[in-house]
Parts: structure tokens; sequence; C-alpha cells
């Protein structure tokens, strides 16, 4: 772990892309195979590999109290620390520096040159993780943590908390350590590149890259890829320059991204940070389970009633629900709308026969090897949806909605249609293009509705992360409370980061400063006088916040100096805004 920490220390020091990877090339050849994909995995920023369904999931408190107990600090040590640097494995760092000079123990200091003892290897800092995120109780995920940082030495115990909390930040992206690969072993860019984007695994691609086997690189089933992602487009016009005519258009729905692996009656479902959901929508994977083929498919999940799109504020009142009880399943049906296929098995043999004759004649195929499926990645879309329509769905899944306009004037319409349709827009794609897993090309262009904004008084301001740490840039907002009685008080409605340049940042840091009522940790009640006009892409009801909302994806779009908080939005046009998705 020390040495790939110090490798990491080094790839964050320089800016110089060519130098990182460089150091990359040179510490991936040492490798050993067998932790070859740990330190892939970690450099992307990840504890567990992408087809790991578990998540980090080790919170702020977890690693305050583990930090403290293992650098024996006082309570409040890592808070203070955190606020000189705004990085939780700084502060980490900082308090282990402070225990080992304590100590008296210089090895353990950044000290170069001396022999090192040797600390726990990367399998047993990724045992670890594993022991902690799966610790049921809280109190165990911080022994386990605090055991694992007492073990190691300030620089790796930093960046095992960087891991945890999701915050390596060293300046590496995905693509950076795809050349790093290439370098390392020798091999072309574009075949790691390819492989990484067909796996979904850069510690397999290091693998398969080392033994000279790219080549082999496919989507498996029961290993999440990355979905496809679409991009902005302004408006009907752009989309025909784009992307010529006829196009192909297909109605956006506005629920969860989810992949449906299916092999026989094993089927899973994962969203689109790669997590699974098959025990949240128990009812598609059933319906899944009864159909006659095998492959990935990519999709939407969306609140479906009798093959009728319900709004996206009724799913949500099942999400976050692990495990949905018969009245959750009742009141809210889920449906699954079936717009592309990634991997199909070869072979499948559609069905005509009615679903529960087959369901009574035909024993569940037996396992096939994880690979009978075919990629479809380089197959051009209109073919994938051909393969796609010819596959038997049902009632639960189903297929997107997909039309042909013929100019801007009739994607206009289409739009207006899919709209009318309860559905959120359009995503325009290109017949001819393959399917890239974690790209956002401009084959795919979405075309919503414009968003809407409101404008919100400051009412807190926090340190930011990363370029911005020195500055208050994180601001929580709140809008008037119009009802009777209520006197217009302010009631928080979110948290954005900033989104104004860095000159409105600087100036308005120093205007919070100045006007700071009280410091609770790292957060700043702040005199509520400065309006912001915030962009969000959707609205919905909340406990998290006082004002009983909350906004999807909310960014902070410019000052309003030519507002005063008086002229600041309402909770009742927030309600009246929530209504309309309702
Ligand atoms: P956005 O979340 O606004 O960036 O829009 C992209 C998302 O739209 C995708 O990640 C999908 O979850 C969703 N979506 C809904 N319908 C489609 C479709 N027909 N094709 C692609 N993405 C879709």
């Amino acid at each position: 772990m020390r040495r790939w920490a110090e490798t990491a220390s080094r790839v964050a020091a320089t800016s110089r892309i060519s130098e990182k990877v460089a150091v990359l090339a040179a510490y991936l050849q040492a490798l050993d195979p067998a932790v070859l994909p740990i330190a892939c995995v970690f450099l992307i920023g990840r504890p567990f590999p992408a087809s790991d369904p578990r998540s980090a999931g080790v919170g702020w408190a977890a690693i305050r109290a583990a930090v403290e107990r293992a650098a024996r600090a006082q309570p409040g040590a890592f808070d203070e620390a955190y606020n000189r640097s705004s990085d939780v494995g700084r502060a980490a760092y900082e308090l282990l520096v402070e225990r080992d000079l304590r100590r008296g123990d210089r090895a353990s200091g950044a000290s170069a040159g001396e022999p090192l003892p040797s600390g726990p290897s990367l399998a047993d800092v990724q045992a670890a993780f594993a022991a902690i995120v799966d610790a049921r109780r809280p109190s165990t995920r911080i022994d386990r943590l605090s055991s694992l940082l007492d073990r190691l030495d300030p620089l790796s115990a930093m960046y095992v908390v960087k891991l945890l909390s999701g915050e390596l930040r060293i300046g590496l992206r995905d693509g950076l350590l795809e050349s790093a690969i290439a370098r390392a072993f020798g091999r072309p860019l574009s075949a790691v590149r390819h492989a990484a984007m067909a796996t979904g695994d850069v510690g397999q691609v290091a693998l398969l890259a080392r033994a000279d086997r790219l080549a082999e690189a496919r989507p498996a089933l029961f290993r999440p890829l990355l979905p496809m992602l679409a991009s902005p487009a302004r408006d009907a016009q752009e989309i025909v320059r784009r992307l010529g005519t006829p196009l192909w258009a297909e109605d956006k729905y506005d629920g969860i991204r989810a992949q449906l692996h299916k092999r026989g009656t094993d089927v899973r479902l994962y969203s689109r940070d790669l997590h699974e959901l098959t025990g949240q929508f128990p009812e598609i994977a059933e319906a899944a389970r009864q159909l006659p083929w095998d492959g990935i498919l990519d999709g939407e999940l969306v609140a479906m009633d009798d093959r009728r799109i319900l709004p996206f504020a009724r799913l949500q009142r099942r999400l976050g629900r692990r495990a949905p009880g018969t009245a959750t399943l009742e009141a809210v049906p889920a449906g699954y709308v079936a717009f592309d296929a990634i991997a199909l098995a070869d072979g499948v043999a559609p069905s005509d026969a009615p679903l529960a004759d087959r369901a009574h004649t035909t024993p569940s195929p037996a396992p096939l090897p994880a690979d009978h499926v075919t990629a479809l990645l380089d197959t051009p879309l209109a073919e994938r949806r051909a393969r796609l329509e010819a596959l038997q769905l049902s009632p639960r899944i189903v297929l997107g909605h997909l039309e042909h306009p013929n100019s801007a004037a009739e994607l206009d319409a289409v739009f207006a249609a899919a709209r009318a349709r309860g559905n959120e827009g359009l995503v325009v794609k290109d017949p001819a293009s393959g399917y890239t897993p974690g790209r956002r090309g401009l084959s795919w262009l979405k075309l919503k509705k414009a968003l809407a904004t409101l404008d919100c008084v400051v009412v807190g301001v926090e340190v930011g992360h990363g370029k911005r740490h020195g500055v208050l840039s994180d601001y929580t907002f709140a809008v008037r409370d119009d009802r009777p009685g209520h006197d217009g008080e302010l009631v928080t409605l979110g948290k954005a980061y900033s989104g104004l340049t860095d000159a409105e940042i600087a100036e308005m840091t120093r205007w919070f400063e100045a006007h700071t009522l009280k410091r609770i940790g790292r957060y700043r009640l702040v005199e509520p006088a400065v309006v912001v006009e915030v962009a969000f892409d959707r609205i919905q009801r909340s406990t998290r916040h006082a004002s009983g909302f909350a906004l999807r994806f909310p960014r902070i779009v410019r000052l309003r100096t030519d507002k005063r908080p008086p002229e600041a939005d309402t909770l009742s046009a927030v309600a009246a805004l929530a209504a309309l998705a309702d």
C-alpha cells in the first residue's frame, strides 16, 4: 500500500500528463499480477472493482471517529484539521503524523531513504475495505477502519481515507490510466480503450494487456457496463443540423437508468453507477425471468400502471427502499422500458407461445457459460433495435417509443407528443452509431423541456472542494415561507456548488466572511441578503430541508444583485412547480 500511496502522490504532484503516465506505467509494469487489478481500481478512486455491487459508503462521522481514535487525538481535532485543508485525507494525514511524532516514529513520516517496516499490502487493504463496508453496525465499521489506520503509515492512511470517502482526486481520469496501461505493457492505446469500454473493469483490462489478450475483452453477464450517455441539445434545429434526416427520435423516459442482465432465471438490474437494484424492483426481475432469451439490455425503470407511464414523483416514493413490501409494490407499480441491447445470446428462439403455456412446458434453460452472449457494442443502433424488437417482452418490460421525423418542425411535434405521453422529452440518436459505454458523445442528443429556475436567498455557506477549497463556494439556499402565519421566514430548499465565476466567488467569499452570523463546524450561517438564481432538473417532496422540498441537480446560475430577499421566490411557487411534476 505504501508504494501505491507514493505513486499516487507523485501522480498528484505533477500536472504534466506525460509525467503522470510515465510514473504510472513504471509502477504498473513492476507489479505482481495478483495485485495489478487492485492497484488500478484504487487508481480510479474506487475501493472495489466496478462489477462489485458494494459501494464505499463510509460517511464523514465514521471517518472522523476512526481517525481520531487511530491518531489518539482529542475529539474535534479532525474537524479542525479539516477546516485547514477541506480535505478529509489531508486531515487524517496531519493527525497521524502528529501521532507518529509523539511516538518518535520517524520512519512513518515522509522521510525518504529509510527502510520501512512492511505495512499492509494492497490485497490486505482491499480485504479490510470489504470488512469495513460489510459491517452492519456503525461502531464495528469505526473499529475496523481505525484498526486499519493503526497499521498504516500516515501517507497510506491518507489515501485509504480518500478512497473510502470517494475523494481521491489525484488528477487522473480513466483515460490517463488507460494510456499508462498501454505504455506499461507495450499495447496500442486503441486496444486498451476498446477493452476498457467492453469490460467496464480497468483491473481486468490491465491483466489482459499484461498477458497480451486484449482482443478477448467483451461484456459479460452480471458485470455491468457504464451506460452510454447523451449530450444536451438546444433545440430541434441543432439536432437536425447534427444528425440529418430522417431522425431517430426515442421518447425520453423519466425514471432511473438500469441495465438488465439475464441468464435464464438469473436476472439482475444495475443502476447507472453500477450498483445492483434487483432487490428494489422484484416485479421487474420476476417478469424478466419468464422471458425466453439471455442478454444485457439498456433501459429506464419507471413507475408504470397498465403500460401507462406515471410521473417520476410516483417512482420516487419507492426509491431508497431496499426491499419494498407488498403495499409499496401495489401502490407504485414499476415497469422497464428497454431502448437498447448491449449483448444477446445467439440462437435465441423468440417464442410465439403465450407466456403462461411456455412457463409450464419449458424448463428454465440450463446455465450457459458466461460468454455465450455476443457483444453488440460495434453493431449499429438500427440493428441493435431490430434485435431488441425481435425479443419477446412482457406487459412490464416494454419497448421504448420510437419515431422518425423528417424535419425540425416534425421533431418539435414528436417532442410535444412525447411530453403529452408524460415523458420528459426525446433522445435523438444516430442509427449508425455503436454503443459506447460511459461516453457522452454526439450520437445521442437529448432534448428536454426548458429548465425552471428559482430565485433563492443564500442562508449558509461552506468552503468548497478541490480547486475551490480556499473559498466559500458551497451555498445553502432558501425560499420565503409565504403561508399565513409564517411571516415570510426563510426555509431551506437545498445546497449547491456555485456556478459563479472565480472572481465572483472570491468577492462573495469576502462578503460572506464579513457577514457570518455563526460558525458551526465547517458551516457558516450568514446574513440572508444575497439572492441567487438556482437551476435544477426536478423538484420533489423531501424531509431533508425545512421547506419540505428538494431540488434534483441544483446549480447556482447567477447572482441576482438586482433582487433583495423579499423578492425571492416563495414556498407556494415551489409547491406549484412540484405539483406540475406530479
Ligand atoms: P439526463 O439524465 O437528463 O442527462 O438524460 C439522460 C438520461 O435519460 C439517461 O441516462 C437515461 O436514464 C434517460 N433516458 C430516458 N429515455 C432514454 C432513451 N430513450 N435513450 C437514452 N436515455 C434515456
